[in-house]
């Protein structure tokens, strides 16, 4: 650490505002005293050099925030904490995965560990590690060191395609340590997905692993990302391996094996000086879908991002420095990214990571972790939970989680049930929320430290300072009564943290999200309606993306994938509501030549030709629940495909107005090629 940096760091301290009354004044204040407000906001951060000006609004939608600030978003996680906090874990990390029989069955995976730095705690059932400010400190200097010894500078984007496991968090920091732009793409995703972001983004390095685990069923990542490297067109200049010993594979040539590279910078106790970004320059890239084709690259900034983060943890989840927070996601979602990674270490938190599923050892694992751990804040989405739902529920009582001061849920709608069973087993309270990969930090929510309204189960609160959230009329722009549905919508500039542009696409970012009325909302694609005592609800998307398990995908992303079928002519693919997963995909696929679905044998080849060509382009959490041959499609006389009327004859609902519709029989044949399956 340099001289500079280590007296900036007693200067700075933790999250340090003045401490408002109420939430209304703080609501208030954010949006009529913007400036202001996010100003003292800043103090929570360190700052290389002071913003010249808290928001520059001129050329809205696009808004900057903080600007001619600097800093370092690594250094505050890391660095800013080590005067204080060196010897506090920083994570704690743990994998039902990793367990005896796994090791049995691959012994190098115990010595892969050692050779990565770490020093683990084997159990029979679960892997453990816990990582100081102190440790993640050198790991994460080592990481950059390696970056930059094989060219990967500021403004060079990197793609980390990784499972929940230290290194990826280690990868992650390093590239914002060095100014370089990461985009971590999930692990379920395919290798058409990786090549398609590698294109985009343009990446100039991989990060990966030999093999990721779900379930003790190993997934194969260096086959995919070779894969994803033979069909991208712009070629990284390497792939960094980091090999936990689960898979042997062939180096290629442009591979290059992290634990050697580790050892060379731990030999050398390597350190890398942050370097220091305008607060507007990126931090990362996180893909997402849209309503056509290709995903969206959503450009985080730097100042913004932190300054945003770190005040959500105090002012949203009621976090605090030395506190234990637990998000479970994958790090490849915005969930991942923001609460797993940056927003506890922002706070001086412990955060703990955990690869694995709910129920594998045992359903009692999430409350085996909260107890040993002493899991102060639990986040995560309902799908999991809904999965709970389905075992023994003697587990839910089995552990003492009286550590937990709250339990927030998002990503997808959370069903009154499983609301009310969560709440009768833990006693804790049960916040549901509601954001986007795009707002990156709640744009609604409960904020219990406030105790400003009384937490309402069934709703996901209401906006958050710094969003002028509205529901408003989709037609007219004019705000909703109490009661009607209409678009929920945020008048800008966007808060700080939200993002900022669409990866080298501004007209995009126009075109997606600010193309209602004078270009100066945002909108979230979410119907909603805000009742009587100004709580809203969310009523589902507006376009055709739909959300599997807490993800989105865009219904138009499987049709792509049905459609390289050769005997496909046509197809459309809709969500239809499942207990479990929220919402499934099934297609509905016209033939070339109908009579070949006469035969049960051709039907079945079909069937698995078509959800194989959507595992293998978009991986399984894109598989097809269902797929259904009828003779024609419902169309528009534009010839627009009637999702939605498909979709309500799916789940057997009134199908709505069919006064545009241009060949009615369509809709016979949707509901014939049910009743054939
Ligand atoms: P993602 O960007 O993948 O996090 O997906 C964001 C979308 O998930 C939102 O636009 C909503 O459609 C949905 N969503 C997120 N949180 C909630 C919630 N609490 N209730 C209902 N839907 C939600």
């Amino acid at each position: 650490m340099s001289e500079q940096i280590a007296n900036n760091v007693s200067e700075s301290s933790l999250p340090s505002t003045q401490q408002p009354s109420s939430f209304a004044d703080i609501y208030h204040s954010s949006i009529h005293n913007r400036e202001s407000f996010w100003a003292q906001q800043a103090k929570r951060i360190y700052w290389h050099k002071q913003p010249d000006k808290i928001l520059d609004d001129s050329n809205l939608p696009f808004a900057k925030w903080f600007v001619g600030g600097e800093t370092n978003l690594c250094y505050n996680c890391v660095d800013r904490h080590l005067p204080d906090r060196a010897e506090q874990d920083a994570f704690i990390w743990l994998s039902s995965e990793i367990n005896q029989e796994l090791i049995d069955t691959f012994p190098a995976v115990a010595d892969a560990f050692s050779d990565l730095g770490n020093s683990v705690e084997f159990y029979t059932d679960y892997t453990k590690r816990r990582l100081t400010y102190n440790d993640l400190y050198k790991e994460v200097n080592y990481f950059a060191d390696v970056l930059q010894r094989h060219g990967v500078g500021k403004g060079d984007r990197v793609i980390i395609y990784m499972p929940m496991i230290l290194e990826a968090a280690y990868a992650m920091l390093a590239c914002t340590r060095i100014g370089a732009i990461h985009s971590v793409v999930f692990g379920g995703f395919a290798a058409h997905n990786l090549a398609i972001r590698m294109d985009d983004a343009e990446a100039k390095m991989l990060i990966t692993v030999d093999a990721g685990l779900r379930g003790g069923k190993i997934i194969n990542y260096k086959n995919l990302i070779n894969q994803g490297v033979e069909q991208a067109n712009h070629k990284p200049e390497h792939v960094l391996v980091v090999n936990r010993g689960i898979l042997p594979f062939k180096a290629q040539p442009i591979d290059v094996d992290y634990a050697t590279e580790r050892r060379i910078s731990c030999d050398a106790n390597a350190t890398v000086d942050p370097v220091w970004l305008e607060s507007n320059e990126p931090s990362y890239l996180l893909y997402t879908s849209g309503t056509t084709g290709t995903p969206k690259g959503v450009q985080r900034d730097t100042g913004g991002h932190a300054v945003a983060l770190t005040t959500s943890i105090d002012y949203v989840y009621n976090g605090k420095a030395g506190e234990t927070f637990w998000t479970i996601s994958d790090v490849g979602w915005a969930a991942g990214h923001s609460y797993t990674i940056y927003a506890p270490l922002l706070a001086g938190m412990t955060s703990v990571m955990y690869e694995g599923l709910p129920h594998r050892p045992n359903p009692g694992i999430w409350w085996r972790i909260v107890e040993a751990n002493k899991v102060n804040i639990l986040f995560t989405a309902p799908t999991g939970v809904r999965m709970l739902k389905k075992q023994d529920e003697t587990w839910m009582t089995r552990y003492d989680v009286s550590s937990l001061k709250s339990f927030f849920l998002a990503g997808e709608p959370l069903d009154e049930s499983t609301a009310s069973w969560l709440t009768e087993h833990l006693g804790v309270p049960i916040l549901d929320h509601y954001w986007q990969t795009e707002s990156g930090w709640p744009i609604l929510s409960h904020a219990p430290k406030f105790n400003h309204k009384p937490h309402k189960q069934g709703s996901p609160g209401y906006p958050m300072y710094g969003y002028d959230a509205h529901v408003i009329n989709e037609e007219t722009g004019e705000p909703c009564a109490a009661g009607e549905k209409g678009l929920l919508a945020i008048a800008a500039p966007l808060p700080p943290g939200c993002l900022t542009t669409v990866w080298r696409n501004d007209k995009r970012f126009i075109s997606s999200y600010f193309n209602l009325f004078d270009g100066k909302q945002y909108s979230t694609s979410d119907y909603a309606v805000v009742d009587e005592g100004g709580y809203f609800h969310i009523l589902g998307r507006t376009d055709d993306v739909i959300n599997v398990a807490g993800h989105r995908i865009g219904t138009q992303e499987i049709e792509e994938a049905i459609s390289t079928h050769p005997e496909i002519i046509e197809c459309a693919v809709v969500g239809i509501a499942d207990e479990l997963k929220g919402e499934l995909p099934i297609a509905f696929c016209v033939l070339r030549d109908h009579e070949q679905v006469k035969s049960t044998e051709n039907r079945f080849r079909l069937e698995q030709q078509i959800v194989g060509a959507v595992v293998k382009s978009l991986g399984g959490i894109a598989r097809p629940a269902a797929v259904y041959f009828p003779q024609a499609l419902p169309k528009t006389r534009s010839g627009k495909i009637l999702r939605r009327s498909i979709r309500a004859l799916a789940e057997n609902k009134p199908t709505g107005d069919m006064s545009t519709l241009d060949n009615p029989p369509a809709i016979d044949a949707v509901k014939q090629s049910m009743k054939d399956y």
